[in-house]
């Protein structure tokens, strides 16, 4: 199994220590790791054909059945193919064979637009890694050959092999349909896997600790997945619904397990305080004697009982991500909080001595003008003053970090029609931003590279055709303008194109449970700038008269939940040996090839179903 970037952003993902455990936690497997070779080594391994070999056993990759990618951004896209070529694999699937292993590949990105690596993938596996695995080893296990093993996978939800349809298209360029090959009973689309109910699964959690990562010793586990706020441009929020929190007793029992390993407890979710007993379960967390670091908190988490746990387990900075800096364009993006409401969340942090800010925002949003670029800046200042004003009475100042980012439109949101601004507009904007911002004390920022933007987008936006311009920026060392010149790609008809009016989008292949009719209608609502509120805050006493005033109407199409296969119940293992075996994967010696780290055990490869 590949996570293609290197060791230390690989464990640092908690979605590729996931499917590792899963994979083995299926008896008939044996699922050992690689990444990409640091530079160096990548060079020299290159020069010298050293094979790729696994991190465990220092095994050859091409020996084995599978070869599975866990694919969590955009930018790791060409060290796909640099590791299909290291372990010796023909970077296209139509020129693998039997001889080869079946290339998967799965993680969050690719169930939300799998195209521009569909040409690389003998399957897609689109979804949640607990109703992906267990179904992909049973149809490996099987099946008597490769054949047989796709036509098996192709009938559970979430399993896409690209070579089965025909990608039909206008000669405008864009695409009119997908055409399963004739008897292959391929579907079209293909219902993306999900997690049916966490009641039997085992919260994702660390199981490898090793200091390399970002996280060192802390101890990581999923406590809700999914958030039901509906933000237009968020696609974890629209492709991981419903929102569903893990059994508190499991993650106790997980946090008890690890508790020798760590001190540090870091709770993963975007919906941290959607969990029901997200109380009882700090409460329990502090007594074992961890500190608490939620990875990320919505606005809307933050309430006196989580900044003071906050504060309890001495966490100095906080993020938090207002988006924008005006009311008006946050009803476009359908981000229900207001500027009112931010301030009170700063007093709140602040106040408990929290003296570190982290904000989001975003740039290049639609219908945005240059007062909401002033916007972001007095909120800033507003924001910038409150730390002032509590730091000063506590005689320590501390420091707001804006980092700005240009909006790039997502597959599988109610802003997957819009192009990226224009590029020009976009550099404007950014020039104008630092302006604004210059020259603050106590306030840093930085604003993400545009050109970067173009690119990222046309990953997300493309379709098969991007796949020969991966390639090639994976053989020219990373420069994207060459490699589009190169394929003669007409990047710009991906990127800037408005794509309302186009019969089919790329990412449609994949069914991710939310009807094409409900984003139309989001996107209708952001250009009204109205807000669709979730359920729970109509709730609240604050924004009822919003609701009376008829300014959140809450007409939201029923999401449902993808049929899905959940496994067996997972078995109490780690497999990388009991947390805390595993540390020190770079130290010692014993590599044998390019990739291949100190094992932490010996096994070998097994075969099956070929
Ligand atoms: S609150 Fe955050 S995670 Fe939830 S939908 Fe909005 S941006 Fe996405």
């Amino acid at each position: 199994m590949a996570f293609p970037n290197s060791y230390y952003v690989g464990m640092s993902n908690l979605g590729f220590q996931t499917a590792y455990r899963l994979f083995n936690e299926q008896p008939e497997v044996v699922c050992e790791r690689v990444f990409l070779p640091p530079k160096g080594a990548l060079r020299d391994g290159q020069a010298a054909r050293v094979p790729l070999l696994t991190l465990e056993s220092q095994s050859r990759v091409s020996d084995f059945d599978l070869f599975a990618f866990s694919v969590s951004f955009e930018w790791d896209y060409p060290n796909i193919v640099t590791l299909l070529r290291l372990a010796g694999i023909p970077v296209y699937a139509r020129d693998r064979s039997w001889r080869h292993p079946l290339v998967v590949i799965g993680g969050a990105v690719t169930f939300l637009n799998p195209e521009p690596l569909a040409p690389f993938a003998d399957v897609v596996a689109a979804g949640e890694g607990e109703a992906l695995v267990p179904a992909l080893v049973a149809s490996m296990t099987e099946s008597a050959d490769r054949q047989s093993a796709l036509r098996q996978l192709i009938s559970q939800p979430g399993f896409y092999v690209p070579a089965y349809y025909t990608v039909h298209r206008a000669p405008d360029g864009t695409i009119t349909g997908y055409e399963p090959a004739p008897g292959s009973d391929a579907p079209a689309p293909v219902t993306k896997a999900g997690l049916r109910g966490t009641e039997e699964s085992q919260p994702p959690h660390t199981v490898v600790f090793t200091p390399d990562t970002e996280f060192g010793s802390r101890l990581l586990v999923e406590v809700v997945r999914g958030c039901a706020n509906l933000c237009r441009f968020c696609w974890a929020g629209y492709n991981y619904l419903p929102v569903r929190a893990f059994p508190v007793e499991r993650i106790l029992s997980v946090a008890r397990e690890a508790r020798p390993h760590a001190s540090r407890i870091g709770l993963v979710s975007i919906a941290l305080c959607d969990h029901p007993q997200i109380e009882y379960l700090l409460e329990a967390l502090v007594e074992m004697g961890y500190a608490i670091s939620p990875a990320s908190l919505r606005l809307d988490d933050l309430n006196e009982t989580i900044v003071r746990f906050l504060q309890r387990s001495g966490e100095r900075s906080v993020t938090i991500a207002p988006e924008t800096g005006s009311d008006r364009l946050r009803r476009v993006i359908n981000k229900t909080v207001t500027n009112a409401e931010i301030l009170d969340k700063a007093d709140l942090i602040f106040q408990a001595g929290i003296e570190n800010l982290k904000l989001y925002y975003m740039i290049g949003l639609p219908t945005e003008d240059d007062a909401d670029l002033a916007a972001l800046r007095d909120l800033t200042l507003e924001i910038r003053d409150r730390m002032v004003r509590h730091g000063r009475a506590r005689g320590r100042l501390g420091r707001i970090v804006a980092s700005i980012n240009p909006m790039i439109p997502k597959p599988g949101t109610a802003f997957q029609w819009l192009p990226l601004e224009d590029l020009a507009v976009l550099e404007a904007k950014a020039k104008r931003v630092r302006g604004l911002l210059s020259g603050i004390d106590n306030l840093q920022f930085s604003v993400k590279s545009v050109r970067h933007s173009f690119h990222q987008a046309l990953l997300s936006l493309g379709d098969r055709r991007v796949a020969p311009v991966i390639e090639a920026v994976a053989r020219n060392g990373g420069n994207w303008r060459s490699a589009i010149a190169e394929v003669g790609l007409d990047a710009d008809f991906f990127v800037f194109r408005d794509r309302r009016h186009d019969a089919v989008l790329p990412w449609n292949i994949i069914d991710g449970g939310l009807k094409t009719s409900f984003f139309r209608k989001e996107f209708d609502r952001s250009l009204r700038e109205e807000w669709t509120l979730p359920q729970k805050h109509l709730e609240e006493p604050s924004l009822r008269p919003l609701a009376a005033r008829g300014e959140s109407p809450v007409a939201v199409d029923r999401y449902r939940i993808p049929a899905a296969t959940v496994g067996p119940q997972p078995m109490d293992c780690h497999p990388a040996g009991r947390p805390g075996r595993a540390q020190g994967h770079r130290s010692g010696s014993g590599s044998r090839g390019i990739g291949g780290l100190p094992a932490t055990r010996s096994v070998a490869p097994r075969r099956h179903g070929t």
